[in-house]
């Protein structure tokens, strides 16, 4: 049977892995700094461990018996825009520790395939509607905010170990990931996350506050789509970062007017300012559509699978 090791599986996307991985019949271990919030691990086993230390990477990669087969790297101090525009200094030096730490160790343990989870925010800012960019014109990088920085660093740092030590490297840049199990409210949510939560918790007819003037572009993955394509890359021959996204771009407006559908409510919008990131990306897919991946599920039957989670959260935290 083989063994995975799941880093960050306290946490969204991993959480979600952790599923696939057992659906697909490997012997999981997760491993987080903190319990899932929403959900018991799926894992056979979890350990709780901060992974900016090398001797936890190294305990997190422990087996009795031989070495894990594959490594997932999704731990990350992570958040929405809020966040990554005011935690400049903490996701830097976190995110950075757990990857140097995380990738030294499994490289010199004789980890044999390793994924790592980067970001479409490696990608400079763009205008609606420019020519799709590939993964390589990423660089000449520049990124517009520090976490995607981050990424840049940990991609080539990984891809670097993975020469030296002869283990096969993947990477993934994911584009905005929603779903049901991931963080809806705390000031780490994601846009899609907090625009249902504020709907959820107006009554009909009611204003919500929205950061920006709604004309931003974005495209938005559901999480199920997400570990498909992580899967698909992490048991393919592709080297080098491969974008994963779902080629739907939909406006921030858009996007309300989609969770206000799915809600049935009428809502009012009122747009201020605040952290909007970039005003548009626009990226190949081309690389893991060559492995067969296409997204399923698409804006609005993705909403209506994360809403009334989240507005069953909202319920749930209004009764206690
Ligand atoms: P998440 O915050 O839900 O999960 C990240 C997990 O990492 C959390 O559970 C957190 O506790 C854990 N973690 C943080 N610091 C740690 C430490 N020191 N030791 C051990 N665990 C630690 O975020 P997510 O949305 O599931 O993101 C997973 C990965 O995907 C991250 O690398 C993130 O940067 C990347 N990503 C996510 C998105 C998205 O839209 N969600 C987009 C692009 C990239």
């Amino acid at each position: 049977m083989k063994k995975a090791l799941v880093c960050g599986a306290g946490g969204f996307i991993a959480g979600h892995l952790v599923k696939k991985l057992k659906r697909e019949g490997l012997w999981v271990r997760g491993v987080d700094i903190k319990p899932h919030e929403f959900a018991p691990s799926a894992a056979d086993e979890f350990l709780q461990l901060d992974l900016r230390e090398p001797a936890n990477c190294r305990a997190a990669l422990t087996l009795g018996d031989g070495t894990f087969d594959e490594v997932y790297q999704l731990a990350a101090d992570m958040g929405g825009m809020g966040f990554i525009h005011s935690a400049e200094c903490e996701i830097m030096h976190n995110s950075a520790l757990v990857n140097i730490h995380m990738t030294h160790a499994a490289a010199t343990m004789g980890v044999p395939r390793y994924f790592f989870s980067s970001s479409v925010c490696v990608y400079r800012d763009m205008a609606p509607g420019e020519p799709e960019m590939t993964e390589a014109q990423a660089v000449p990088a520049n990124p517009d905010n520090e976490y995607g920085w981050e990424k840049l660093y940990a991609e080539r740092m990984t891809q670097a170990y993975g020469r030296r030590f002869g283990m096969q490297v993947r990477i993934a840049r994911f584009q905005n990931c929603y779903g049901p199990e991931g963080t809806w409210t705390g000031g780490r949510e994601k846009a899609p996350a907090a625009i249902c939560r504020k709907v959820a918790e107006v009554e009909d007819g009611g204003t919500i506050p929205v950061w920006g003037d709604g004309t931003a572009v974005r495209s938005y993955t559901y999480v199920s789509d997400m570990v498909e394509g992580i899967y698909l890359l992490m048991h393919s021959e592709l080297e080098g970062a491969a974008n994963i996204g779902c080629p739907q771009y939909v406006t921030v407006k858009e996007l309300v007017e989609t969770v206000a559908e799915v809600s049935g409510k009428r809502i009012n919008v009122r747009w201020t300012p605040g952290p909007v990131g970039v005003q548009s990306r626009n990226f190949s897919n081309e690389r893991i559509y060559s492995l067969g991946w296409r997204p399923k599920v698409f804006l609005k039957e993705g909403i209506g699978h994360t809403y009334p989670w989240i507005e069953a959260q909202v319920k749930a935290a209004r009764a206690k």
